[in-house]
């Protein structure tokens, strides 16, 4: 039976880049039936509603999701990236995001050291507790005398079962990264449970690190990282600089995934671009990674080979976007890639 995939582009860029998904995905022979739904801001505006209550029943059914981009300056981006986003990856429990970050093509590295830029490394953020979880308040807002509290939430269970997929995944070593010297309760609670993972895994090898010295390392040396384990913002935060280490954020795919229930929704790292959206030259690679690593969730391995193998031959050929020193639209490196699929 063919897979069904719930299609949301969404706002600004994630509307460019997710057809030049879905022109991928069907290049390469993919049998999915994919189904757009209409949320995003101008919908969000008029209703009032982030998610309609019948657009939600059919992404708990779908076998995947795949997203573009959500935000919109006319509307608060609190209220409707809660409601979109992090609704869905909170409720769906998708509490392992991974981020990917290898270099196609050498000249895309900022770094001059050539023996510095083979970087092929992951970054499992968690996805579901930290400082995203909404919890706390402002008090007397607004006045000279206001307080503000913004709640880091870590669970037992929430960091044990990232901790442990991360060691499912490696290769040859886990680092994980936290700020247990200044952040001492969160930490805490961090460091007990990777002793014991680590404990539990000898044949991997295991490090820890603060997250400034990860930040350095990062640019000194990111050849020395295999998959780093870590909370949600400094996930979000480590995988923004991962990505310009591979050539920007253009480039960068990211999955969103529950690997007990199968659930997963697959999205670029980058947001909706507003400098450079509607004018086609946003660069679509990092949703078709992202189309990519939904096709191996799915189980075929094969196709997601193929699908990197023709990214890769496209961006060493330079049938890209401006941004990877390319001259290409939008749509034409939607195609360029395509047509190596076909050939
Ligand atoms: P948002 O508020 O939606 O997150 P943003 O501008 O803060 O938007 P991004 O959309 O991630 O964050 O963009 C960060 C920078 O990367 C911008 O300068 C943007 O032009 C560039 N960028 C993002 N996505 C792409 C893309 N697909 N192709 C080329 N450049 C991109």
């Amino acid at each position: 039976m063919s897979k069904h995939i719930a299609v949301l582009p969404c706002d600004g860029a994630g509307k460019e880049v997710v057809p030049e998904a879905i022109k991928v995905l069907r290049a390469a022979g993919a049998d999915f039936e994919f189904e757009e739904f209409d949320v995003n801001a101008d919908a969000y505006m008029r209703t009032g509603v982030a998610i309609p209550d019948e657009v939600w029943s059919q992404l708990v059914k779908a076998d995947s999701i795949l997203f573009g981009a959500v935000g919109d300056p006319r509307v608060s981006e609190s209220d409707y990236l809660a409601g979109v986003l992090l609704r869905m990856r909170f409720e769906l429990d998708l509490y392992v995001n991974l981020r990917p970050a290898k270099l196609y093509d050498d000249r895309l590295s900022p770094l001059r050291r050539e023996d510095k830029r083979a970087v092929d490394l992951l970054v499992v953020r968690e996805n579901t507790e930290g400082l995203y979880v909404g919890m706390g308040g402002r008090f007397k807002k607004g006045t000279d005398q206001e307080v503000a509290i913004q709640e880091d939430l870590n669970t037992f269970i929430g960091v044990t079962r990232i901790i442990e997929y991360a060691f499912e995944v490696a290769r040859k070593e886990v680092v994980m990264v936290d700020k247990s010297n200044a952040m001492t309760y969160a930490g805490g609670l961090w460091q007990a449970r990777w002793k014991a993972a680590v404990a539990e895994h000898p044949n991997v090898k295991a490090r820890h690190l603060l997250v400034d010295a990860a930040a350095m390392q990062l640019v000194k040396d990111p050849t020395q990282f295999d998959v780093i384990v870590t909370g949600n913002l400094f996930g979000d935060i480590l995988s923004d600089l991962t990505a310009e280490l591979i050539g920007g954020m253009g480039i960068a795919p990211s999955a969103n995934i529950n690997p007990r229930t199968g659930r997963g929704l697959f999205e670029p790292v980058h947001g909706t671009a507003p400098d450079i959206a509607g004018r086609g030259i946003v660069n679509p690679i990092g949703a078709i990674l992202s189309a990519s690593m939904m096709v191996r969730h799915l189980g075929h391995t094969d196709m997601a080979q193929a699908i990197e193998g023709a990214v890769e031959s496209a961006i060493r050929a330079g049938d890209c976007t401006r941004d990877l020193g390319g001259t290409l639209s939008t749509a034409e490196c939607g195609d360029a890639v395509a047509r190596r699929l076909r050939d």
